[in-house]
């Protein structure tokens, strides 16, 4: 039978756009309560910091791409973008309109990942021959990306396998969300495993001819690289919400404003989560995760009673200036706390191992 292109209200539906970090973790938490839809345009939800680790280790892909019908069995998924809002119902790109009791939007970055897990699966590999098959990669971006994925690789390929890896990035030092002295050890531990750091140049490997073997930065130097990689960080997905009703609540950053309570415009049916969201802290997937947990619980309540007086809502918190850790390989990690940074198998011991690799499954 045809799919429905309505999907008419229930009275407790919950309508969540985008399954990333925060989105999924909410429709996990809800599909017992309420009847919750994911909008998303991939089937799967996918870690964001695990994917370094999977484009060079394959028993890590598993768990890193999980069917987002693997977690929600008693949720509707709908694999589409939203393209469109009003004040009850979500318009999607496959014609298919979704009514809403209440709304989360959660779209955090833009998505350029395939919809299907087999050909995001494929990605991975073919990421991997690519590494494989290269005697050098150039790494083009000194952010948390780039830096993570210089170092996996070089912790990853041994003699005789090992890669030259040469990581051009265009600021004065890398990672420039940390402060200097976190950025000048990754420096350090990068060039004592033989990482070619080249600072303040840039190159655009994209613009070369397919078969290109040599790029030339804007200082004149000459990378060799058999593949490349380029690692910028994604701009936030909030550009459709500019035609909806919700368009006088993004700011010029493309962030969506919410208040303590997370809800958008003070409207009693619309919250915001993770990275989309104007809250004032470091967009990070555990503050992502914390966000839902606000709204979850809210929700609940919400549903329960139907309107909640003000202050018995959950107020969210924002993080105080908090810690960032860049993973290095296998056994080590860069860790940036409010008031000093350490580099070493202690951060590692916390982060990179296993990376966190859990679904919101657990
Ligand atoms: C390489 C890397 C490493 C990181 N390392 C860490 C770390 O170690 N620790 C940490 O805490 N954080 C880390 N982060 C940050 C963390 O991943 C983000 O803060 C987190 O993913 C934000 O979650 P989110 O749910 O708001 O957005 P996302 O996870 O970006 O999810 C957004 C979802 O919305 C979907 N979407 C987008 N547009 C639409 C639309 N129009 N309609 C429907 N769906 C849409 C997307 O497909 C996606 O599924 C890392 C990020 C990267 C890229």
């Amino acid at each position: 039978m045809a799919e429905p292109t309505m999907l008419r209200s229930t009275g407790d539906r919950v309508v969540i756009v985008g399954g990333g970090i925060a989105g999924a973790l909410l429709a996990k938490t809800l599909q017992n309560h309420a009847d919750v839809v994911l909008i998303d345009p991939k089937e799967y939800f996918e870690i964001p910091w695990a994917n370094l680790r999977a484009q060079v280790d394959p028993i890590a892909l598993d768990r890193t791409v999980i069917p987002h019908d693997e977690y929600l069995s008693h949720a509707k998924v709908v694999t589409a973008c939203a393209t469109g809002i009003d004040d009850s119902v979500v318009l999607t790109s496959i014609g298919r309109a979704v009514a809403y009791d209440f709304l989360v939007i959660a779209t955090g970055r833009t998505c350029t990942r395939p919809p299907k897990r087999p050909d995001r699966i494929d990605m991975f590999h073919e990421d991997r021959r690519r590494i494989d098959g290269a005697k050098s990669v150039l790494i083009v971006g000194g952010g948390p990306v780039g830096v993570e994925l210089a170092a996996e690789i070089v912790i990853s390929y041994a003699y005789p396998d090992k890669k030259a890896v040469t990581l051009v990035h265009g600021g004065a030092r890398l990672l420039e969300a940390m402060g200097p002295r976190a950025a000048g050890k990754a420096l350090d531990w990068l060039r004592y495993k033989g990482v070619t750091v080249l600072l303040d140049q840039t190159v655009d490997p994209a613009s070369a001819p397919p078969d290109a073997r040599e790029f030339t930065t804007s200082a004149g130097e000459t990378v060799k690289a058999d593949c490349y990689f380029v690692c910028a960080s994604r701009p936030l997905a909030s550009a459709w919400l500019r035609e909806t009703f919700l368009k006088d609540h993004v700011n010029d950053k493309g962030q969506l404003a919410v208040d303590e309570h997370l809800r958008v415009g003070g409207m009693r049916n619309v919250f915001a989560v993770g990275d989309i969201t104007d809250v004032a802290e470091a967009k990070h997937g555990y503050l992502a995760q914390r966000q839902a947990m606000v709204v979850s619980r809210n929700l609940k309540l919400l549903l329960v009673k139907g309107s909640v007086r003000e202050e018995k809502l959950h107020r969210y918190k924002p993080g105080a200036k908090s810690t960032m850790t860049v993973t290095l390989g296998r056994y080590d990690a860069l860790a940036e706390l409010p008031f000093m940074s350490f580099l070493g198998s202690l951060p590692g011991a916390v982060k990179p191992r296993e990376l966190f690799i859990t679904g919101p499954g657990g």
